[in-house]
């Protein structure tokens, strides 16, 4: 692999639709798919050598992308590495970012190793899951995380702590930085441990059959919003009458109120729209002000606020 040849890669006004769960997103500029972590560190270097914006995407199942799409470069991970490392009661895996968390789930599953099984029906990569600490059924990334390669723009490759990250509730010190400036994760590894195979596959079916039964299937973004203390944003959402909503092509899942489907052909603002919505509503009838969970990416230029989107559906009320 040589500069030349990932340059012939390279895909200019790409639409993002394709790249996220959710089917919404306007055109990158320039998209490149990085299939190793060499090559993605080959590719971030490169870009900020010549000053070009570029941020890394894994499954884009936390973003909520603009219809006018992102300036710059977009680099999909893609790298897949997982390699072992199997004691006698414990282990190890160390994992290329771009490896998707349910591959990972599923592999230490039929190894009997124990640790990673909450993330078997938790869509998106390892790298996406370190930045916003995903987790499920009260686990999470900081749970068993040990060291990450981490890539800061301009300096070499080193490894961080689970402290340096500081991980807290969907969020890490990856997170706090603007998306320009963002570290890159290239690997992780994981402590794991010894289980029995018919344990670990009982509990993740479990966990599968909960998420089919509480969350709806098609084009997400997964939880729109985080939920606040001693609160479900999802709860609070349908106390205020809005699951089944539909604003444009987008809609407020009757399955469960935090999650937002593109029913058809949906645009961010459609979704941008519904999410004010909930916001303004919440706010109004409970005093809570809802943080966004997902990530909202590129260029939104006049963006309504919350309390514009309120005061139009009051209108055509
Ligand atoms: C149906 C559905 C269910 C979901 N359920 C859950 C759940 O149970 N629990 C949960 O926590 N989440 C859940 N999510 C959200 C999502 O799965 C997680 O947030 C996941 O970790 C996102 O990973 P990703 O690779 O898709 O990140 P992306 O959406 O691609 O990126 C998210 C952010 O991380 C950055 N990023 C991605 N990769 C890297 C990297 N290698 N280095 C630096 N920055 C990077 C991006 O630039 C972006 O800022 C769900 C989503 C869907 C669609």
């Amino acid at each position: 692999m040589n500069l030349a040849e990932l340059q012939a890669r390279i895909k200019r006004n790409e639409p993002l639709a394709r790249h996220t769960t959710s089917r919404i997103g306007g055109p990158a500029d320039l998209l490149i798919e990085a299939r190793s972590s060499d090559e993605l560190l080959l590719i971030i270097g490169r870009a900020d050598e010549m000053n070009l914006p570029c941020l890394v995407l894994g499954g884009g199942a936390n973003v909520l992308v603009s219809d006018k799409g992102i300036r710059g470069m977009v680099v999909i991970n893609r790298s897949k590495e997982m390699k072992f490392n199997v004691r006698d009661t414990t282990a190890r895996v160390e994992v290329d970012s771009g490896v998707s968390l349910i591959a990972l789930a599923r592999d230490c599953i039929e190894r009997g190793l124990a640790g990673m099984e909450w993330a078997i029906g938790v869509p998106g990569t390892v790298g996406g899951g370190v930045v916003g600490n995903a987790g499920a059924h009260g686990a999470d990334i900081a749970s068993n995380l040990y060291m990450t390669r981490v890539l800061r723009r301009g300096y070499a490759a080193e490894w961080w702590t689970p402290r340096q990250l500081a991980f807290e509730y969907r969020s890490s010190a990856l997170k706090k930085y603007s998306i320009h400036e963002r570290p890159i994760v290239l690997s992780a590894i994981f402590d794991l441990r010894r289980d029995n195979r018919t344990n670990l596959e009982r509990r993740s079916n479990e966990f599968n059959t909960k998420r089919k039964t509480s969350q709806p299937p098609g084009a997400t973004i997964g939880s729109m919003f985080k939920n606040p203390k001693g609160d479900y944003a999802g709860r609070l959402i349908e106390a205020c009458g809005l699951k089944g909503m539909r604003l444009g092509g987008a809609k407020i899942s009757e399955v469960h109120a935090n999650f937002f489907v593109n029913v058809d052909h949906a645009s961010a603002s459609d979704i941008l729209n519904l999410v004010n919505v909930a916001q303004a509503e919440v706010f109004k009838q409970f005093g809570v002000e809802l943080e966004l969970e997902v990530e909202l990416l590129g260029d939104w230029g006049q963006a309504k606020s919350s309390s514009d989107a309120l005061f139009e559906l009051e209108d055509e009320e």
